[in-house]
């Protein structure tokens, strides 16, 4: 079964004036179509044909590159949209604060850590957060559409909070202005999709 560019939970202009309506649509409909087309070219065929996604990307031969750039496009996209929404902001509650407050000291330090994270990445990328098996957090950051799934990429662990830094995520809206735009990111966090997957990845 080939993979499928999933909906989003909410219209294109629903995250404005943080995401605009134009780069949501395009960035959507564009260019994660576009890694999710490409990768069920780069499967088809092969060994990988059937497998999760997350399987293909935690056994990844590196030399790959179809797989690795298509295949992290199609996952880092899915999640991103997943832990976007209206309703979003704020800070997280319950056990994810918790670990945020163990491991960063505060929810303000882990807020400077990741956004850090998102504005030290030169050229294209991705900033994470992720959870390891213990339970404890990680913040890094990833060239292209590599993710911490694959094998020796970054600091390991599942992804559960992801923000594209690529100027396509941000350019219309804010040209060059990356600061802002990772700013206004933690307006449309969904703190309580974040913690669902904090719990259900340890
Ligand atoms: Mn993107």
């Amino acid at each position: 079964m080939a993979f499928e560019l999933p909906k989003l939970n909410y219209a294109h202009d629903a995250l404005e004036p943080h995401l605009d309506a134009k780069t949501m649509e395009i960035h959507h409909g564009k260019h994660h179509a576009g890694y999710t087309s490409k990768l069920n070219a780069a499967v088809e065929g092969t060994d990988l044909e059937g497998e999760s996604i997350e399987e293909i990307l935690q056994n990844l031969d590196l030399s790959n590159g179809a797989v690795r750039n298509n295949g992290g496009g199609f996952y880092n996209h899915r999640l991103f949209w997943e832990v976007m929404s209206p309703d979003g902001g704020g800070s997280p509650s319950g056990d994810l604060a918790a670990a945020i407050d163990e491991h960063f000291g505060s929810f303000e330090k882990f807020k400077d850590a990741f956004s850090n994270a998102a504005a030290t990445q030169f050229g294209s990328g991705w900033a994470w957060l992720c959870v390891h098996k213990d339970g404890s957090l990680e913040v890094c950051s990833t060239p292209n559409q590599d993710n911490p799934l694959m094998p020796n990429v970054s600091c390991g662990g599942t992804p559960i909070l992801g923000l594209d830094v690529w100027e396509h995520a941000y350019y219309l809206n804010y040209q060059n202005r990356r600061p802002d735009y990772i700013e206004a990111f933690f307006n449309v966090i969904d703190w309580n999709k974040v913690g669902e997957l904090y719990k259900s990845n340890h």
